[in-house]
């Protein structure tokens, strides 16, 4: 199978060699790798109901790989509301982060600006469902294209 990634390398669906070739040559995409092509021209993508999901906690630990997001650690996680609760703060896949228990409780119910604990990258939703597919793939031309 051949990884097609959209033109803002952002990953959009697996396909046989056989209609990689033909995209290739409709030139329409361009090889990356051995196993990674890449659409020459952007292609508009609904968003994908696992976006519109509130997100449920395994998929936040997911998608932050089973890290703090403050320090890195892999241990005592729990999820964070990056914007607390107690200050509207949603359960949104923007709001919501892995957090030791040590960073969660340093934080406490402050916000982020007044902690002076960074987040390792802004939360965000999965692109999409390649988002989720990829993360578990053990070829590692496609890991370079997850989140
Ligand atoms: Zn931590």
């Amino acid at each position: 199978m051949v990884l097609v990634l959209n033109s803002s390398f952002e990953p959009l669906n697996l396909t046989s060699w056989k209609r990689a070739i033909v995209l290739l040559l409709k030139e329409k995409a361009q090889v990356l790798s051995n196993r990674v092509i890449r659409l020459l021209d952007y292609v508009k993508v609904p968003l994908s109901k696992i976006v519109a999901q509130k997100p449920s906690r395994a998929m936040i630990y997911k998608r932050d790989n089973h890290t703090c997001q403050y320090c890195g650690s892999t241990k005592k996680l729990t999820i964070d509301h990056v914007i607390p609760k107690c200050r509207g703060g949603q359960d949104t896949w923007e709001n919501l982060v892995v957090a030791c228990s040590s960073c969660n409780t340093k934080k406490g119910h402050t916000l982020l600006e007044q902690t002076g604990m960074k987040l390792a990258r802004k939360p965000r939703p999965p692109y999409n469902k390649m988002q989720f597919i990829l993360s578990n793939t053990s070829i590692q031309e496609w890991r370079e294209y997850t989140f």
